[in-house]
């Protein structure tokens, strides 16, 4: 291998999250205006290109790769790109390869993912109540993702399930999906909303629920016991002694997570964001194309490495969202 892509803060880069698609089959209210416009096909990365930056990564020290979007099981011929990653798999360059997935296409692909050595995916699901899904997801239908997430767990992936915290949508069903996830064996983190991106007409500080409300409320009916697990992002990790499940909080806004960050984000059209929570990017993809010599790509990737920030600006304080950043979280992939 390489020398290891090191930041200026002494943190090594060992995980990348990759966008491979901007286009969902949902438009979540936190997420996505209903009238999105997404970019012109012809901007995207190829698959082909994917793998070849990937793999560079993978050359220099990358050893855990997510793939996310958008949602990225409705790229047209996603799975060839999963099977070009599961060589990394095999030669042992990389240690995990896993997704973040609505859920809506599991039920076709759960099968395929676990024969390519997928272990585990994180699927995001916000309510169980039929009504609140769809008025959530605008486009997306509940029966449909619990079909998907069935497939799943019946391929042998592990499940672990995002949700994100909105006041007064599902802030009642706190108990019924710790419950729920704990009849069927699912992780469960929790997800503040964070400020990214035009969401059309409605109003974050209006859907934020703070997840130090949300573990108060918990602990109102579990035990809980803090897990010195971390795994180099924003997650902290209890344990419901009475049902002995694992329950997570992303808490970007409320925590500074940024000492351990290990991490870097690739869109789909090739910009490298060091920090999700900055606007500072690089471009990838004119290096990726200018030369089929991975030297001038590796030089660039070390170039954006070197310009990693030490940490994020976000902050809900007071009434206004400060710090927030003008990208869809489904640009740099969530
Ligand atoms: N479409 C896939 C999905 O929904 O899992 C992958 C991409 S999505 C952008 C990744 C994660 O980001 C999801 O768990 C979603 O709930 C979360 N997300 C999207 N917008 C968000 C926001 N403004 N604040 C917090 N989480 C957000
Ligand atoms: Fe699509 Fe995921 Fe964004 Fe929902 S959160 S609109 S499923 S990209």
């Amino acid at each position: 291998m390489n020398t290891p892509l090191i930041d200026p803060f002494q943190r090594r880069i060992s995980y990348l999250r990759v966008s491979v698609t901007d286009r969902c089959d949902f438009r979540c209210v936190y997420c996505m205006s209903e009238q999105m416009t997404f970019l012109p096909k012809k901007h995207l990365l190829t698959l082909e290109e994917l793998d070849r930056l990937c793999s560079t990564f993978v050359g220099l020290g990358v050893e855990k790769l997510r793939i996310t979007g958008g949602e990225p099981l409705v790229r047209k011929g996603i799975m060839t790109f999963f099977a070009a990653m599961a060589r990394h798999l095999q030669s042992g360059a990389l240690k995990e390869l896993t997704l973040t997935t609505n859920g809506s296409q599991l039920d076709r692909y759960a099968a395929d993912l676990a024969g390519m050595g997928v272990r585990r995916v994180n699927v995001s699901l916000d309510t169980l109540d039929d009504a609140k899904f769809t008025a959530i997801t605008r486009w997306g239908r509940l029966p449909q993702v619990l079909k998907g997430i069935d497939a799943a767990r019946a391929a042998g992936l592990r499940i672990k399930i995002n949700a994100v915290a909105l006041k007064g949508v599902n802030d009642d069903e706190l108990f019924r999906l710790t419950e729920w996830c704990a009849d069927q064996g699912h992780d469960l983190t929790w997800i503040e909303v964070m400020p990214m991106g035009d969401i059309g007409n409605e109003d974050r500080l209006d859907q934020f629920w703070s997840l130090r409300d949300l573990r108060a409320r918990l602990a109102e009916r579990y035990t809980l016991t803090d897990l010195a697990e971390r795994s180099g992002g924003p997650a902290r990790y209890v344990r419901l002694e009475e049902t002995g499940q694992k329950v997570g909080f992303i808490t970007p806004l409320t925590h500074n997570f940024c000492e351990s960050c290990n991490r870097v984000r690739i869109t789909c059209t090739g910009e490298i964001f060091t920090c999700l929570g900055q606007e500072g990017h690089s471009d990838l993809r004119a290096p990726l194309r200018a030369s089929d010599d991975d030297v001038v790509l590796e030089a660039a990737i070390r170039a954006a490495i070197g310009l990693k920030p030490k940490g994020h600006d976000f902050d809900y304080a007071r009434q206004d969202v400060a710090g927030r950043v003008s990208r869809h979280m489904s640009h740099t992939g969530g």
